[in-house]
C-alpha cells in the first residue's frame, strides 16, 4: 500500500536501487574554498574572519540585531539559559517532544525541565495548554513566577520548532509575558523557517540554531544564538569567550567562562553553507510539495504541513499513521525497502533522567509519538 511512496522517494531521488537516507549535508558551494583559505591563514581556532562572517550572516538571514556563534546547538541552548537568569533549583518550561539536547540544557544550569504539552498541528509548545496550566499551577510572587505545587521558580520557557515547522510563538510569547517568564526559542530545526513574517528564534530574548551534520546547513558542528539585546549580546560573546576580559598580553576573567565559541574552521564551511541557505530551502519546499500531493491520495497516512502565515524551511518531513501498530507496520516497510524513516524521539518524561519531572498532562505528545513518522528530506544535488 505505501508501494507508490517508495516510487515516488525513488524518484524525488533519482535513485532507482540502494539505500535512501533521511538526510545528508550537500557541499556545493564556496565549502572547499573557505576551509581551505582558513587552513592557509593558519587562523583555525576560535578567532577568525569567519567567525565573524557567520555572526553577520545569521543577522542578515534572521534580522536580529546580534548573533554569537557557538560551538553546537546544545551549547547554545547551555548558554542562552545561563544568561536568561536560570538559576540552580529553577524549573524551566519546555516540550517533551524534542531531541534530548533542550533538557539537557536544561540540567547543565542545575534546573529542572518541567514538561507541557504540544499542538497537535506544530507538534510545538501549545500556547493555550500551557496558559490554562499556568494559571492552575503557578502564582507570581515578588515579580518571578513560581510552580505552587514544587514552591520552585519557573524562570523560562524553551520551546521548539519541530522538523523546521513553527509553533504558534507569538502567542506562546504573550504567554510567557503574562507570567513573566523569560522566552528563549530552541530554533535548532528551523533555520529559514518564519512565522507571521518574522524568523523563528525572534520572538523571545534569545533564540539558538545547530549546525549540527544532520541539520539544514551544517558546519559538522555549530551553532549561534540570535538577540535584539545589546547587554544580552556582549555577555553571550563574553562568556562563549571564558569571560576574559580583552587585553594585549594579560589574562584576566572576571566571571566562570565557557569554551563555547566556534572555531574558526567549522565557522569557514558554516559561512558557504549559510550562502546557500535560500537554494536549500526552495528545494526543500519543493520536495514536501511533491510529498503533500502524493500524501493526499494514500489513506492512513497524512503530511504535517505548516500552520497558516508561516514558511517553513521543511527541514524534515513528518507523516502522520494512524496508530501505533500501523506506525510501526510502516517502519518496517519502509525499512525493507531500503529507505530510511525515523519515528520521532522517545518523549523526555519517558526517559530515566527525567522521568521525575514535572509535568502538565502530555496527551498531545503521546498522540504525535505514537503516529508521527520522519521520511527522507535531503536536498537533492546541484553541481
Ligand atoms: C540538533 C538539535 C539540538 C542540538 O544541536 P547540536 O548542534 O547537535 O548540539 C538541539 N535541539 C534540537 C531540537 C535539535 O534538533
Amino acid at each position: 500500500m505505501y508501494s507508490s511512496l517508495v516510487d515516488l522517494i525513488r524518484s524525488i531521488y533519482n535513485t532507482p536501487q540502494g539505500y535512501i537516507s533521511l538526510h545528508e549535508p550537500r557541499f556545493f558551494g564556496n565549502e572547499k574554498k573557505y576551509v581551505l583559505d582558513c587552513i592557509d591563514s593558519t587562523f583555525v581556532s576560535s578567532s577568525g574572519k569567519y567567525v565573524d562572517r557567520v555572526g553577520e550572516l545569521i543577522c542578515e538571514i534572521t534580522g536580529a540585531k546580534y548573533a554569537v556563534p557557538i560551538v553546537n546547538g546544545t551549547c547554545a541552548l547551555h548558554l542562552s539559559l545561563v544568561v536568561a537568569g536560570v538559576k540552580r533549583d529553577d524549573e524551566v518550561l519546555t516540550q517533551p517532544l524534542t531531541f534530548v539536547a533542550t533538557s539537557n540544557a536544561i540540567s547543565y544550569t542545575g534546573a529542572t525541565p518541567h514538561f507541557v504539552d504540544v499542538d497537535r498541528e506544530t507538534m510545538g509548545m501549545s500556547p493555550t495548554l500551557l496558559k490554562n496550566y499556568l494559571r492552575e499551577i503557578a502564582e507570581i510572587r515578588t515579580g518571578s513566577c513560581y510552580n505552587k505545587k514544587t514552591g520552585k521558580r519557573i524562570s523560562a520557557c524553551l520551546p521548539m520548532h519541530s522538523f523546521g515547522l513553527p509553533l504558534f510563538i507569538d502567542d506562546l510569547a504573550e504567554v510567557c509575558a503574562e507570567f513573566n517568564i523569560v522566552l528563549i526559542e530552541d530554533a535548532a530545526e528551523s533555520i529559514g523557517t518564519t512565522y507571521k513574517g518574522k524568523h523563528t528564534g525572534r520572538f523571545g530574548k534569545m533564540g539558538t540554531f545547530s549546525f549540527n551534520g544532520n541539520k539544514t546547513v551544517t558546519s559538522g558542528g555549530g551553532g549561534a544564538i540570535i538577540t535584539d539585546d545589546a547587554t544580552i549580546a556582549t555577555q553571550l560573546k563574553h562568556l562563549s569567550t571564558q569571560a576574559k576580559i580583552p587585553h594585549k598580553y594579560e589574562y584576566n576573567h572576571d566571571q566562570i567562562g565557557y569554551n563555547y565559541r566556534i572555531p574558526n574552521i567549522n565557522a569557514a564551511l558554516a559561512c558557504a553553507q549559510l550562502e546557500q541557505l535560500d537554494a536549500f530551502v526552495k528545494d526543500k519546499r519543493e520536495i514536501a510539495e511533491t510529498y503533500h500531493h502524493h500524501l493526499e491520495k494514500l489513506t492512513g497516512i497524512s503530511s504535517i504541513k505548516e500552520i497558516s502565515s508561516s514558511f517553513s524551511n521543511y527541514w524534515l518531513n513528518a507523516v502522520m499513521l494512524n496508530s501505533r501498530q500501523k506506525r510501526d507496520e510502516f517502519l518496517e516497510y519502509m525499512s525493507s525497502k531500503d529507505i530510511m524513516v525515523r519515528p520521532v524521539w522517545n518523549l523526555m518524561n519517558h526517559l530515566e533522567m527525567f522521568k521525575q519531572s514535572p509535568s502538565s498532562s502530555l496527551e498531545n505528545s503521546e498522540f504525535l509519538a505514537d503516529r508521527v513518522v520522519n521520511i527522507p528530506s535531503s536536498v537533492r544535488i546541484k553541481k
